[in-house]
C-alpha cells in the first residue's frame, strides 16, 4: 500500500523568496540605473523594507488580494519592489511591454483589469496617450520621488511612489496564499489578434526561478553578480529578479540604458559575472568591445535566448573573450527558461567548432519541463535529430490556458509552441522554423498579419503580404509586398506614412516592394515560403 509522505506542506510563494533573500543575504547589494542615469545602490534588506511599505500603500489605496497592478517600467529598483510587494500581498503584477502600440497597451491594461498602473517617468507620454482609454485604472503612480513627479497636462493625476510609501510601515504580514494563486501576468503579442495573457502562479515563478539558479542553467549563487538585460516587462526577466534573491547573487539592473557602451561600463564597474539577454544585445556589445579593443574583466557567462544565437557570436564570446554562452529557449507561455545548452564532458572535449555548433542549438529541457516534436497528426516523431515537427512542451511552469480564456490551450496535455524543431538522441532540441506568422525583431514580436491588415486599409492597396527577412543586427526585419488596385499609384514613403499612424514605429517595414501579383496556394492563401525563398537575403548586407 502506498504511504503518504510525511512532510510539511509549505507553499512556494514570491513573498518567501523576498524573506529568504533578506534573512540569508540581507547585506547583498542591488545596484540600479535610474531613469535619470544615476546609480542607486541599496541592499536586499532595504528592498524588502520598501516592498513592505509599498504593499501597505497599495492596501491603503483600496487594493485587495486578487487586484491587478500594471507596470510600465525598465529594470530598476522600484520596479523590483513592485514585483515583490504586489505578488507578495496576493495581487497580480501585470508587467506591460512599453514597446506595444498605445492601442494594444490600452487593450492589455483593460483586459487585465489593472486598478493601479506604476510607470517610469520616461513613459509619461505613453501614459498620457493611453490613460483616457483605460477608465478602470484608479491611480497612475510614477516610479520616482516627489521632486521628479511628471505633470501630464491634459492627462490623469499622478502620484509619486516614494511619497506614497513614505508614511507607511515597513512591516507587512505577507498572506499565506495557495501557491497556485496568480502572481504575475504577462501578455504575448506573438500571434494575430489581441495579445494574450499568461497568468503565472507563485508556484510556477518559484520553480522556474529555482531552475534558473542551477549549474546547468545560469549557475547562480552568492558569489555571482547578475545583470539581467532581458527586460522585467518581458516574461519576468526570465525570473532572474527572483533567482537573485533565492541564490543571494548581487543584482545589477541596467534601467533604460541598454546601449552597448552603458552596458559594458556597468558590467565593468559593478564587476558583473553573469548576464542574460537576446542575441541582438550581445551582438551590439561585442561590436563595441571589439571597436574599442576592450576586455571583460569579470564576465564569465551569459544566458542567451529569445531568438537563435548565431554560431559566430558564440565562438567570439567563448574563444576570444572567455565568456561561456548558455543558449536557451523559452516563451511567454513557459514562464522563463525551458531548455538550455548543457554540455557534458564528452561534448566539451570536442573541437571548438563542434562545441559552438552544439551551443548554437537550443539545448536540453530542464528538469520540470518535457519536450517532444509531433507531425501534423500529432504523432510523436523520433528523437533522431532530423525528424522535424511542431515542438510541444509540458511541465510545472507551462501555461494551461490564456488569461480569461474559456478553453484550455493544450493539445492532449501538451502546449503547442508554434515552433518547428528537431530533438536528437541526446535530447538536444534545435529550432528549425516557425509555424506562427510573426517576425522576431531584436527579441520582440511584430505581427505580419497586423501589418498586412494595416496596409490593406489603404484605398489604393489590393493585397499586402509581409515576411520576416534575416537581418544581421535585428535577427529579422519585416519586408512588405504590395499589389496595387488597377490604375492606382503609391510610393514606399506614402505606404510608410500611412502605416505610421496604425502601428508602432519599430514595426515599419524596412522595405516595401510593389509587385503585380503574389504567389497564392490552393486555398487562396499567400505562399509566404515562396516569398521567403525569393527574397530571404535582402537585408543580409545591411
Ligand atoms: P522570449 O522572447 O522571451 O523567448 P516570447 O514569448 O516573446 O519570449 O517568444 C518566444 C518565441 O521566441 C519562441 O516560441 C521561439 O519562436 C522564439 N525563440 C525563443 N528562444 C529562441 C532561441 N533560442 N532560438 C530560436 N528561437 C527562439
Amino acid at each position: 500500500m502506498q504511504q503518504p509522505g510525511r512532510m510539511m506542506d509549505r507553499p512556494l510563494l514570491v513573498s518567501a523568496i523576498l524573506e529568504h533573500g533578506t534573512a540569508q543575504f540581507g547585506a547583498q547589494q542591488i545596484v540600479s540605473r535610474e531613469t535619470d542615469g544615476s546609480l542607486h545602490r541599496y541592499t536586499f534588506t532595504d528592498l524588502a523594507a520598501r516592498a513592505r511599505q509599498l504593499a501597505n500603500a497599495l492596501q491603503a489605496l483600496g487594493l485587495k488580494a486578487g487586484s491587478t497592478v500594471g507596470s510600465i517600467a525598465w529594470n530598476n529598483h522600484r520596479h523590483l519592489e513592485a514585483y515583490y510587494a504586489v505578488s507578495g500581498s496576493g495581487m497580480v503584477m501585470h508587467t506591460c511591454n512599453p514597446r506595444l502600440h498605445p492601442e494594444q497597451l490600452a487593450y492589455i491594461i483593460n483586459h487585465a483589469d489593472d486598478e493601479v498602473v506604476l510607470f517610469d517617468t520616461s513613459f509619461a507620454p505613453l501614459v498620457k496617450a493611453v490613460a483616457a482609454h483605460c477608465p478602470r485604472v484608479r491611480h497612475w503612480v510614477a516610479l520616482c520621488g516627489e521632486t521628479d513627479l511628471p505633470t501630464l497636462e491634459g492627462g490623469p493625476a499622478v502620484l509619486a511612489v516614494d511619497r506614497l510609501i513614505q508614511a507607511q510601515s515597513d512591516r507587512f504580514e505577507w498572506p499565506e496564499l495557495d501557491e497556485k494563486t496568480g502572481a504575475a501576468l504577462c501578455y504575448t503579442s506573438g500571434t494575430t489578434g489581441h495579445p494574450k495573457g499568461v497568468l503565472y502562479s507563485h508556484r510556477a515563478l518559484c520553480l522556474s526561478a529555482l531552475s534558473a539558479c542551477l549549474p546547468g542553467v545560469l549557475s547562480l549563487w552568492a558569489q555571482e553578480t547578475l545583470l539581467p538585460v532581458v527586460p522585467m516587462f518581458h516574461i519576468n526577466a526570465w525570473c532572474l529578479p527572483y533567482a537573485a534573491l533565492i541564490s543571494g547573487a548581487k543584482l545589477v539592473l541596467p534601467g533604460p540604458r541598454l546601449d552597448p557602451a552603458s552596458l559594458y561600463e556597468l558590467m565593468e564597474s559593478e564587476r558583473v559575472t553573469v548576464s542574460a539577454g537576446v542575441p541582438t544585445i550581445w551582438m551590439g556589445l561585442i561590436q563595441h568591445v571589439e571597436q574599442h579593443q576592450l576586455r571583460f574583466s569579470t564576465m564569465r557567462r551569459t544566458g542567451v535566448g529569445g531568438s537563435a544565437m548565431p554560431k559566430a557570436l558564440i565562438a567570439k564570446f567563448n574563444d576570444v573573450y572567455g565568456v561561456d554562452v548558455r543558449h536557451g529557449w523559452g516563451m511567454t507561455e513557459t514562464t522563463a527558461i525551458a531548455t538550455m545548452s548543457n554540455l557534458g564532458p564528452d561534448e566539451m572535449a570536442r573541437p571548438a567548432e563542434e562545441r559552438h555548433t552544439l551551443v548554437g542549438k537550443q539545448g536540453k529541457s530542464v528538469f520540470g519541463i518535457e519536450i517532444k516534436v509531433v507531425d501534423e497528426n500529432g504523432t510523436t516523431l523520433p528523437r533522431d535529430g532530423v525528424s522535424q515537427g511542431e515542438l510541444m512542451v509540458r511541465g510545472q511552469w507551462i501555461v494551461e490556458r490564456y488569461h480569461k480564456a474559456e478553453r484550455s490551450a493544450l493539445v492532449e496535455g501538451w502546449f503547442p509552441t508554434g515552433d518547428i524543431a528537431t530533438i536528437d538522441a541526446q535530447g538536444v532540441m534545435q529550432i528549425r522554423d516557425r509555424t506562427k506568422d510573426v517576425i522576431k525583431s531584436g527579441g520582440e514580436w511584430i505581427s505580419s498579419i497586423d501589418l498586412e491588415n494595416a496596409a490593406v486599409a489603404h484605398p489604393a492597396v489590393a493585397m499586402a503580404a509581409v515576411i520576416g527577412v534575416k537581418h544581421p543586427r535585428w535577427d529579422e526585419r519585416p519586408l512588405m509586398f504590395i499589389v496595387l488596385k488597377p490604375g492606382q499609384e503609391l510610393s514606399k514613403q506614402q505606404v510608410l506614412d500611412f502605416l505610421t499612424e496604425r502601428v508602432a514605429k519599430w514595426w515599419l517595414p524596412d522595405e516595401v516592394l510593389f509587385v503585380d501579383s503574389l504567389p497564392l496556394g490552393g486555398t487562396g492563401k499567400v505562399q509566404k515560403n515562396e516569398l521567403r525563398h525569393q527574397h530571404g537575403g535582402v537585408f543580409e548586407g545591411r
